[in-house]
């Protein structure tokens, strides 16, 4: 499912994690060391909105199908960051770079 490189491997799709190794990279932060991605305009990239304002970058989320379901959720570690939650055929993988279990002054919980 996770390569050791840091590529996710699910429904069909590779979505590279914090790195820019994939077409479609999920960006969880806007940290230099997790947000690498965001300075190739090739790439797909799946990050928060505020993340890619952060990076100023627009960004268009990429689509998956094949019964591949992708979303965000607050991780709680700056203004932005996310956990990436993929689910496919009854399997679920979470990831996130960096997180905090209680709310920050620039994190809102859900
Ligand atoms: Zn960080």
């Amino acid at each position: 499912m996770i390569d050791g490189e840091m590529n996710l491997s699910l429904g069909g799709q590779k979505i590279s994690l914090d790195r820019a190794q994939q077409r479609i990279c999920y960006v969880s932060h806007a940290h230099s060391d997790h947000a690498g991605a965001m300075k190739s305009k090739e790439k797909l990239i799946f990050a928060s909105k505020e993340t890619a304002a952060l990076a100023r970058r627009q960004i268009v989320p990429p689509f998956f199908d094949d019964g591949l379901h992708v979303s965000l959720h607050n991780s709680g570690h700056i203004l932005g960051s996310t956990q990436l939650k993929a689910e496919h055929d009854g399997r679920v993988f979470v990831y996130t770079g960096d997180f905090m279990l209680s709310d920050g002054l620039t994190t809102i919980g859900e």
